[in-house]
Formats: structure tokens, C-alpha cells, sequence
């Protein structure tokens, strides 16, 4: 499919579209004149997202993007459009195939509105920083605008906003339940979790005229037929939306399993709406070669050069960082990577990861540091789990203690960082991603090595909070080990004769967190003499067990717990914390 592009760089090719030689644009396109300069007649594939295209593996559409492209399809991204007219859609023609819409790095309405649902007056992910230049519901909003472009075109949702809102789920920013934003935005297909094996298969398919819903699209949800599904297949009947809708605990149930549902790698969910069934298929990870394959493609690391130099903030802060791997064992219930990436950790190799290290030195504005070898959780990078994951009856490999089948060697991770500080040109490599304290402590050479050569004078750490009765919510580790953490923390950076930081994240007003337990945090602070600076009011994300909490006022397991639901006592508990009196705009 692919033609013959001018200005491009070789690449691996793909087996599964028989091209032996596919060759890479430097960029993708975003306009006609880009589309002629690579040979492009039309497109096959328009990625729609609310993110500036900046051309990052960070950044989903850049990734996805360049994933069909090696796989021998033709890609153009449309980043930001207005959305008042389909006409920004319609720049570079109708794609033959389909158009897959994001709205972006995180849900909309988060990159929309704070923990008190007021208006933000930033957006990392848009050239300036600047609010407004996505809708709100940017997902629904995109889907209408390819409907008006380009009559009946299949539209592909995929993304965190659509990952994590594939099923009813609560809405903070209405206070209401929502359905599957699939109906919603009146889709044919949504793809969960990081998609490239998902999004390649809905190609394959409508290449070669099949119908674009299957069960054998990994990763996707859907309207279909349980009678289609294979026979003898692992099947789960969650709760419907209208039993979510008369229960609220029923949420809770479906936000288990679904949470469940990412750990294995056979078994199909069916969540009922409206008299259709929605077919949840099974989630698809990339392998360790195929991460690979994917990480090293030429990125420019850059926004398109149609932004002409104007800062992205979010791509700046990437620009020269390296992801290791996928996925967290921590299984935290606030976090959307449980429902999303799953706890399965994959991999990419020592090779690959030094590969990149060595193109980055290349690169005209590397100035010599690396600034994170990470990932979710930079110290479970070779994570592995020894038992059958599809079995596990665990909902976090971290709590209430570190998982016996939970193998990893982090001193791995260490010699990893140590090769890619001698890569020649490299001169510092920090981790920024953060580590999992708890897993640190089970190696003293680990934490030893992060504090003497890889922190940049602050390492974050996410304890969230210091009560028991609230981290068990949480699925955190308790007091004890963070200040065991501290303690090891000081005394290595002693040794080494380093003076640095922990960065401790904190959540104020959890469900089941009270104004006593705000004040117990509040006076541990004092008593170390810390003014925490990373405190966020507690959000219920979308598709979040921690969400389910709040709608239902219930822990995982049924017990009636007390939630701050209204925004006066929240924000009380969150000042608390902070040692001021809430005074005009919260901050956060
Ligand atoms: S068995 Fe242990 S390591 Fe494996 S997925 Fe379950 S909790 Fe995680």
C-alpha cells in the first residue's frame, strides 16, 4: 500500500503485509503538500487526536502512526482541529480505510478542568501550553466531525479517554453514569490499552474486505454476537449498564473485572446495553521484539515543523527520555494504568533501549542527558510474573505484600542505566518516572546505585498518603515502609555525600479518607518539617476501582465507606494539608 516516499529513512519491514522494504517519512503528514512530497495519492489510515502532533513514541498517534506505516499503510494525523467545521478533517481526502480518534494523552476532561472542576487555563499537550485548543468530550466531538466529513468511513476510538470509558462508567465532571462511550460516539470499534495490535488488525481487516468487527481484533470492544465468539472461549457476563444504572454497587462488580479482564489473555467480557451486547475481546500486549521494533523507529523526536518552533511543554519535558517498558504490577486503584496497560509488565530489550540512547546523541539539541529510563514504574522494568497471570486472584502484585511470583531484578535495571550513561555522548541519565519504594527496599544495591548515580537531587515517591485504613483502598504500602524507605534514603545519600530529596505524592480526600486522617498526614509533615508541594485532591477517573469507591460509597468489597462527595469538604481536607485556608481559586 505504502508508495514511494521522498525524504525517508529505511526501516525493518513487515511481514504481514508482505512489504520487505517499507520506507519511513520523516514525518507524517498533516497536510496535501506532505501527502505529495511522500508520492501519497490518498491516505488509508486518518489518525484524529486531540494532542499536537508531536513525533515522540510518547505520544499515542506519532506511535500508532508510524506502526501502520512500517506495516505498509498510509498514515496522516489531523491534530487539534477545530471543531466547529469538519473542514480540518477533510485537508488531506477521505482515507480509504478508516479514521481512529483520540482525544489525547489523558481524558479530556482532566486536561480540561481541576479536582474542583474549574477551568485550567494550560494544556501541556498544545503549542504556547495553551487551554482550548481541544472539546471537551474531545472523543464524542471528533467522531461527529469524521461523520459530517466522510459519510459512512468506520471510525476506530481509541486512547485513554475511550480505554478507560469503554463500559458504564462514572462521570466526575457531571456527577452522572455514563454508557460505553462507544454508543456514545456512535463508533463502530474501540480499541483498550495501547492498541498497536488492535489497530493493525482492524487495517488488515478492512484491507482485505472483512468486516471490521471480530472477536479476533485484540484489544477491542464492540457491538456484536456472543454466539460469534470462538467456541469452548473463556466468556464473563459483567453486569449491564442498566443493572450499573439501578445498582451502585453493580459498578463496582464491572470495574473488578474489568480491571481483571487486562490480566488475561483468552477470556472475552460481555457487558449488555441497551438489549446489545458490547464483546469486550481479549487484551494483546506487544512482545519484547515487538516493543522493539516499534521503539526504534525514527521518531524526530519533535512537534511537526508546521508548529514552527513553538514550545510544546509536554514534549519538551519527554524530549530525551527513554520508555523501558509497559504496564505496573502496583495495580494502585486510583491509577488508570490498571484498567488500561494491566499489570502484566513488558519489556523492551538492553539492546533496544541502547539503540535508542545512541540516535538520540545524534540528535542536534541533546545536550548530553538523558533525562528518565522508565517507564510506569522505572524499578520493574524486566518485570516477570513466575505463576499463570491469566489466574491470579490478586488485584495488585505490590499489596498487601510484594507478590512471591513477582520477579524481578532490579540490579538489571541499574546495569541497564550504567550502559546508557557510556553510551558515547550521553554524559548523565536521570530516572524521573519515579520507583516503587516498597520494591527498592527489597534491594539495598538498587536504592544505593539510584542515589548515587541516577538521581538529579529529587526523587519522586508516591506513598499518596500515611493511614492504613486509607492505603488499603489505595492498595499502598503502609507508614512504616515509607519511612523505613526514608531512612535508607538519607543514609545512602550520607554515604555517597549527596544532599537530595524525596518528592513524596500525596492524594488528599480519598474515599474513606476523613478530616482525621488528613490531619494525621498533616501532622507527620510538620513533625518532619515538609510543606508537600505535590498534593492533588483525589479524582475519580473514569473506569477506576478507586471511582467505583466513590459513586458507590462501598470498598472492593461491598463495605459501606464514608466519601467527601461535595466540593466544600474536599477542598477542606486538601487545605489541611497544604497549611492554608482555601482562599478564592483552589489551586488545584
Ligand atoms: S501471581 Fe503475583 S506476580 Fe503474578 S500477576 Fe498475580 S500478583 Fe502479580
Amino acid at each position: 500500500m505504502c508508495s514511494l516516499p521522498e525524504k525517508t529513512e529505511k526501516t525493518d519491514g513487515s511481514k504481514s503485509c508482505g512489504v520487505s522494504d517499507v520506507l519511513m517519512p520523516r514525518v507524517l503528514p498533516m497536510s496535501r503538500w506532505e501527502m505529495d512530497q511522500l508520492g501519497w495519492d490518498e491516505l488509508d489510515v486518518l489518525l484524529v487526536s486531540g494532542d499536537a502532533y508531536v513525533d515522540h513514541p510518547s505520544f499515542g498517534a506519532a506511535l500508532l502512526g508510524r506502526w501502520l506505516v512500517l506495516h505498509g499503510y498510509r498514515v496522516g494525523i489531523v491534530a487539534q482541529p477545530n471543531w466547529k467545521s469538519p473542514d480540518d478533517l477533510t485537508v488531506m481526502g477521505r482515507p480509504k480505510l478508516f479514521a481512529g480518534v483520540t482525544a489525547g494523552a489523558i481524558d479530556s476532561m482532566l486536561a480540561h478542568y481541576t479536582a474542583f472542576r474549574k477551568k485550567r487555563h494550560d494544556d501541556a499537550y498544545t503549542p504556547g501550553g495553551r487551554a482550548g485548543a481541544r472539546p471537551n468530550r474531545a472523543s464524542l466531538v471528533y467522531a461527529g466531525l469524521i461523520k459530517q466529513a466522510f459519510k459512512k468511513l468506520p471510525i476506530v476510538l481509541g486512547g485513554i479517554e475511550a480505554s478507560l470509558r469503554r463500559i458504564t462508567h462514572y462521570d466526575f465532571w457531571t456527577d452522572k453514569l455514563r454508557r460505553s462511550i462507544l454508543i456514545d460516539a456512535k463508533s463502530d470499534m474501540l480499541l483498550y490499552g495501547m492498541a498497536e495490535r488492535g489497530i493493525l488488525a482492524v487495517a488488515d481487516r478492512l484491507r482485505d474486505g472483512l468486516s471490521l468487527c471480530a472477536p479476533s481484533v485484540p484489544g477491542a470492544a464492540y457491538i456484536g454476537k456472543v454466539d460469534d465468539l470462538p467456541a469452548g472461549a473463556t466468556v464473563e457476563q459483567l453486569p449491564s449498564h442498566e443493572e450499573i444504572m439501578g445498582d451502585p454497587a453493580k459498578l463496582m462488580t464491572a470495574t473488578l473485572a474489568m480491571e481483571a479482564h487486562v490480566l488475561h489473555a483468552n477470556a472475552y467480557s460481555v457487558h449488555d446495553v441497551e438489549n446489545r451486547s458490547l464483546i469486550i475481546t481479549p487484551p494483546a500486549p506487544l512482545s519484547t521484539p515487538e516493543l522493539d521494533k516499534l521503539y526504534t523507529l525514527p521518531f524526530t523526536r519533535q512537534p511537526h515543523p508546521s508548529y514552527k518552533g513553538l514550545k510544546i511543554p509536554a514534549a519538551d519535558m519527554i524530549r530525551f527520555s527513554i520508555n523501558s517498558h509497559r504496564g505496573c504490577g502496583g495495580g494502585c486503584s486510583f491509577c488508570t494504568l490498571a484498567g488500561h496497560q494491566g499489570r502484566t509488565v513488558r519489556s523492551r530489550s538492553t539492546e533496544s533501549i541502547l539503540a535508542e540512547a545512541e540516535s538520540m546523541t545524534s540528535h542536534p539539541d541533546f545536550k548530553g542527558s538523558v533525562s528518565d529510563v522508565g517507564g510506569p514504574t522505572a524499578n520493574m522494568w524486566g518485570a516477570e510474573c513466575s505463576a499463570d497471570p491469566g489466574s491470579c486472584k490478586r488485584d495488585s502484585c505490590m499489596f498487601p505484600g510484594i507478590c512471591p511470583h513477582f520477579a524481578v531484578d532490579q540490579m538489571r535495571h541499574i546495569e541497564l542505566l550504567n550502559k546508557v550513561r557510556d553510551v558515547d555522548g550521553v554524559k548523565h541519565v536521570r530516572v524521573a518516572s519515579g520507583i516503587r519504594h516498597d520494591l527498592a527496599l527489597k534491594d539495598a544495591r538498587y536504592l544505593r546505585a539510584i542515589v548515587r548515580d541516577f538521581v538529579g537531587g529529587q526523587l519522586k515517591i508516591a506513598p499518596e498518603h500515611l493511614c492504613d485504613d486509607v492505603l488499603k483502598l489505595m492498595r499502598k504500602p503502609g507508614l512504616e515502609v515509607f519511612e523505613k524507605f526514608l531512612d535508607r534514603f538519607d543514609a545512602e545519600c550520607l554515604a555517597a555525600d549527596k544532599r537530595q530529596f524525596v518528592i513524596p505524592y500525596l492524594i488528599s480526600a480519598f474515599p474513606a479518607c476523613t478530616p482525621g486522617h488528613m490531619k494525621q498526614l498533616a501532622d507527620w509533615l510538620a513533625r518532619r518539617g515538609w510543606r508537600p508541594e505535590q498534593v492533588q485532591c483525589f479524582i475519580p477517573l473514569p473506569g477506576t476501582v478507586a471511582a467505583a469507591m466513590y459513586y458507590a460509597e462501598i470498598d472492593p468489597s461491598g463495605n459501606p465507606i464514608p466519601v467527601a462527595r461535595t466540593d466544600a469538604e474536599r477542598m477542606k481536607m486538601h487545605y489541611m494539608l497544604l497549611g492554608e485556608k482555601p482562599k478564592g481559586k483552589p489551586r488545584r
